[in-house]
């Protein structure tokens, strides 16, 4: 080990918490879950001693106790929905299904929205899964996966993380991933940021080896994506495997002796998990199991049969290796939490035909964020061999490296090394940024940050407007300007409007371009500051003249400068237009061009005839 990396490990609290983690906690949380006799999610909901109200109310508690050492940084919740018959085939009544949850909130304002889930499940089942009266004590299925993520909430819980960290036991796995799904649902309707899932089921019994189940395709993936995937490949490269890829590196890095073991599928022959309900809203999740079942001791009537034991009972688990899973688990999501988020918008430039690899994506926003790497492979490697670290630019042109032959990706590094996992590019035709995004300007970042939002804005619109009839083209730029306004005002509060003078010409340009997309309230925020920044040379008058416009149009009112066009069915023709004979004063007055090359270059844009 270097000189290096061991003053970094010794500036981290992650080796502290992994210390901390102890089997002996995990056993106790184990036995408890199994004195509760069943914990079937059809069993008694307000029994204290028996059935999952009892083990729901225990972990409630914990979760309690463990909550009081966070400086109130965590809160703990008892999320609960009645689940009717119909979904689910081992729902046969309404049933009341309870996760607890207990979230550790970031202290970062740039990363607190970003969130990680831990989670294991507190059901059990005997062999019949709707059988709520037979003991089911589900030591290893899951108590196991419960106590290392009650040991990983403990150790964790006392220490600060720039992003969010919510720690999960949930309820009606063995009914058909019923708890997990709801969470999952609810997180996509609250539009959560969730970057990262992991799974702990079946994680009792092993020596040194835990499995992570990871896909390489999504299942999430799209018609379009499919295409692409089809067309250049990437199948080994989706989010769900450089999470696993991202889990391997760090356990290696703080528990060397101690093997996680990729697997490359989403869930074993079979089985399912409840990673799966996260995979199917589009977040990046994984799971963890030991690596040798034991299929006696798992959804067994306990019982002895040819002097066999079966059933999922305590003295198959061995303590010592949920402490190891836990401390797996737990430097995995430290080291996510407390490094930068994975780059944005990657992508692999394609228009060119050249043995260089350009890539750019979108800048990041957090204080403590340093620098990028770029990593790749040969295309028949498992993980990522190669690194470099390029600096803060954002973008990056590998020199006689061809996009055919390897494969790329960038992660973004914090001051304490802290690296985000990999995010691996799509292709984009288009050439490279004219723009330089380096030069003297005063906001350095936010320049970066601006021209990448302009060049998502700019490529969707050029997409959509080649398909115009296509809904999800539609939606999709819909999304992308909602996202650019909601951060488009961040900056404006944080630094006024961003000008040529703080960001150059083309930010600005690019704020400017965001603003015109933002819905007329935003409009008619922001054409107050514009007109401020024409004032002081730091924003063209040709632009606040089309800003003028687009306002009156959707106030119901005519335009001044006919920058504003009717584009519907085969049209292509100004919308309705103050004294039209003096409008091409009008327009140079403010350094615009006649209204006839205007039009000429706007409508063939939309193939059409002026
Ligand atoms: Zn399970």
């Amino acid at each position: 080990m270097n000189l290096a990396l061991v003053l970094l490990l010794a500036a981290t609290p992650i080796p502290q918490m992994l210390h901390q983690i102890d089997a002996h906690h995990a056993e106790k949380t184990v036995r408890t879950l199994v004195s509760f006799g069943t914990r079937n999610t059809l069993s008694s909901q307000d029994d204290p001693k028996r059935g999952i109200g009892a083990a729901r109310e225990w972990l409630y508690q914990q979760f309690q106790e463990i909550a009081k050492t966070s400086g109130g940084r965590m809160t703990v919740e008892l999320q609960t929905f009645e689940q009717q018959p119909g979904k689910y085939q081992r729902i046969t009544k309404p049933t009341k299904v309870t996760n607890v949850v207990a979230t550790l909130r970031g202290t970062q304002p740039e990363s607190v929205e970003r969130i990680y889930v831990i989670s294991g499940h507190y059901d059990s089942m005997c062999t019949s899964p709707t059988d709520a009266q037979c003991d089911a004590p589900g030591a290893d299925d899951d108590a196991s996966g419960v106590a290392a993520v009650l040991e990983s909430a403990r150790v964790m819980a006392p220490h600060k993380f720039n992003a969010t960290i919510v720690f999960m036991a949930v309820a009606g796995e063995e009914q058909g991933l019923v708890g997990s799904t709801y969470f999952a649902e609810q997180a996509k309707q609250k539009n959560w940021n969730l970057d990262a899932m992991f799974t702990n089921d079946i994680v009792g019994n092993g020596t040194n080896t835990l499995r992570v189940f990871s896909e390489g395709i999504p299942t999430s993936e799209t018609a379009e994506e499919a295409r692409i995937r089809r067309t250049v490949g990437g199948e080994n490269d989706g989010p769900s495997r450089q999470l696993a890829r991202y889990i391997v590196a760090v356990a290696k890095q703080y528990l060397p002796e101690f093997r996680v073991w990729m697997i490359y599928r989403r869930d074993r022959y079979l089985r399912s998990g409840d990673h799966v309900p996260f995979l199917e809203q589009g977040y990046p999740a994984v799971r963890f199991t030991e690596p040798n079942e034991d299929y006696r001791h798992q959804h067994q009537n306990v019982r002895v049969e040819n002097a066999v034991q079966y059933g999922d009972l305590p003295e198959f688990d061995r303590f010592g290796y949920i402490a190891n899973v836990a401390r797996v688990n737990t430097a995995a999501l430290a080291s996510l939490a407390l490094a930068p988020a994975r780059p944005k918008e990657v992508h692999i430039l394609t228009t060119r035909l050249t043995n260089d690899t350009d890539l750019e994506w979108q800048s990041n926003p957090e204080p403590d964020f340093d620098h990028y790497e770029i990593v790749w492979r040969d295309t028949t490697e498992p993980a990522w061999t190669r690194a470099k670290p390029i600096g803060r630019e954002t973008k990056y042109t590998a020199k006689e490296m061809s996009k055919d032959n390897h494969l790329f990706g960038v992660r973004s590094v914090s001051r304490d090394g802290f690296k985000s996992p990999v995010s691996y590019p799509t292709p984009v035709r288009r050439q490279p940024s004219a723009q330089p995004t380096t030069g003297e300007v005063p906001q350095p970042a936010l320049r970066d940050e601006l021209i990448a939002m302009g060049t998502v804005d700019q490529e969707v619109r050029k997409r959509w407007i080649a398909d115009q009839a296509n809904p999800a083209l539609k939606e999709e730029t819909r999304l992308i300007d909602e996202k650019h306004v909601a951060r488009l005002r961040e900056i404006i509060k944080e630094y006024g409007w961003p000008g040529k003078s703080m960001v150059g010409p083309k930010a600005a340009n690019d704020a400017w371009l965001i603003a015109q997309h933002g819905g007329k309230e935003f409009l008619h925020e922001t054409l107050p500051l514009m007109k401020a920044a024409v004032e002081k040379g730091d924003l063209p008058g040709g632009s606040y003249a089309l800003s003028v416009d687009r306002t009156r149009i959707q106030d119901g009112l005519k335009q001044i400068y006919g920058s504003q066009f009717d584009t519907k069915g085969d049209k292509c023709e100004p919308l309705p237009l103050e004294d039209p004979e003096h409008v091409d004063e009008r327009r140079k007055a403010v350094g615009l061009e006649p209204l006839a090359d205007y039009a000429k270059v706007l409508c063939e844009l939309y193939k059409k005839k002026p």
